[in-house]
């Protein structure tokens, strides 16, 4: 029988698509199965869990009347790029540019938040959260946080990236460090997986995140609609005990109080509102950085979400506070005694300084230099305010003097626009 040529071509267009799809078209996550198949097999877990869970709502609890956010908390982060081949071997600007998207996204000053005039602006919190790249390594010697290793395990089982006896690698203290395993998984559906608090016992070295090598930073080889860093940030809050923002159930719970209830996960970028399980007037908050639209789309944590990811810091990621791997310099510094800060660094349109003096003054005089100690710009920082609009200025270094009558202080920052 003779095929008609048509029928042939079809055929053959119809599996050439099927078996071209490299690229994931819509978010997935796997942190939540991974949690449930883990606890299937070791009931420890969920017992854990609970007690954590615990402890964190006391904390909240008992910390509920003072300002929860009131210091900055910088996570050591180191990078395991373990890579096949040039496709996934990464370069340093791609890794380091996640660690300042990551930056942006934890202290609400990302360029694409809400504006003031969204009916959510009022729900967005900062976490204070910053992060570093690792200065030291878990023998005190100096690194650059980025560890490269060649493999050629493609990690069906993804697992195997965070156990060096399967073709990955360990990981480093996870009571010190915050892993994150960068690679090419073979799985044309993988974006990204984190573990949450308990599965694995305090300190383990196979804790931490996954990230698939080309959702990873916000330059360089990257799929289009995960180029802005929002797995890492996404699954950071995983890391940090967030659920998704529907509970993962119909109308669920993600026992955070200021998110509203929503039906299940968003794709792509939804016309806003988006109304389900009655949540009129205002709909899904699914510009929700723990919901499931594309990078472009997801601008936000709440502050509920941020007291949420502090309780856990405090509790059963608590060795973290006392890390001391990274000097802070990286992305907030210090200025004498006073302790002032000034994130996130590289900066691009707003800037956080805190811990200023009460002031003698109702301003503070903010005036930018060049290296080269040319004066560039001034602005006024109202007494008891802390966030900075970024004036439009050439990327580059500049050294900020911050002056009222009593008080001087200069920090340098990056600024990236
Ligand atoms: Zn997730």
């Amino acid at each position: 029988m003779k095929i008609p040529f048509t029928l042939f071509l079809l055929t053959f267009i119809f599996l050439s698509a099927s078996y071209s799809v490299d690229s994931v078209a819509v978010r997935t996550c796997s942190s939540v199965t991974a949690l449930q198949e883990k606890m299937a097999l070791d009931p420890e877990i969920a017992a854990r869990r609970a007690s954590l869970d615990m402890a964190a709502q006391k904390w909240l609890e008992d910390n509920s009347s003072q300002r929860l956010s009131n210091s900055v908390i910088t996570i050591p982060c180191v990078i395991f790029n373990l890579y096949h081949d040039s496709l996934d071997s990464l370069s340093y600007e791609q890794l380091t540019s996640q660690i300042a998207a990551l930056n942006k996204d934890f202290s609400n000053s990302n360029a694409d938040r809400l504006s003031s005039s969204h009916p959510y602006f009022s729900s967005m919190g900062n976490t204070t959260l910053q992060f570093c790249l690792a200065e030291r390594d878990p023998d005190g010697q100096a690194t650059s946080g980025i560890i490269r290793q060649k493999v050629t395990n493609t990690f069906a089982n993804k697992d195997h990236i965070k156990y060096s006896k399967d073709g990955g690698l360990d990981g480093w203290p996870s009571d010190k460090y915050l892993n994150i395993w960068v690679t090419k998984v073979n799985d044309a559906t993988f974006l990204g997986q984190a573990d949450f608090p308990g599965i694995y016992a305090e300190g383990s070295v196979h804790d931490g995140l996954i990230v698939q090598y080309n959702a990873f930073g916000t330059v360089g080889t990257l799929d289009g609609t995960f180029n802005k860093g929002r797995t890492a940030t996404h699954e950071i809050g995983h890391w940090l005990n967030l659920n998704h923002i529907w509970g993962d159930e119909y109308c669920g719970d993600d026992k955070v109080s200021d998110t509203p209830v929503q039906e299940k996960e968003n794709y792509g970028c939804p016309a806003f509102p988006h109304i389900t399980c009655s949540n009129t007037p205002n709909g899904d908050m699914f510009m929700n950085f723990m919901d499931y639209v594309d990078d472009a789309c997801m601008v936000m944590f709440t502050q509920g979400q941020a007291n949420r990811m502090l309780a856990t810091l405090n509790n059963s990621r608590s060795g973290i506070l006392s890390s001391g791997k990274c000097s802070g310099t990286t992305s907030i510094g210090q200025n004498g005694s006073s302790g002032w800060r000034i994130y996130p660094n590289p900066a691009q349109n707003y800037l956080y300084i805190e811990g200023l003096p009460v002031a003698g003054h109702p301003y503070f005089t903010v005036d930018f230099y060049t290296a080269m100690g040319q004066q560039v710009h001034t602005l006024q920082l109202r007494a008891g305010e802390n966030m900075l609009e970024m004036p439009a200025l050439p990327n580059g270094t500049y050294v900020l003097h911050i002056h009222d009558g009593n008080f001087s202080g200069t920090h340098k920052v990056s600024i990236t626009q």
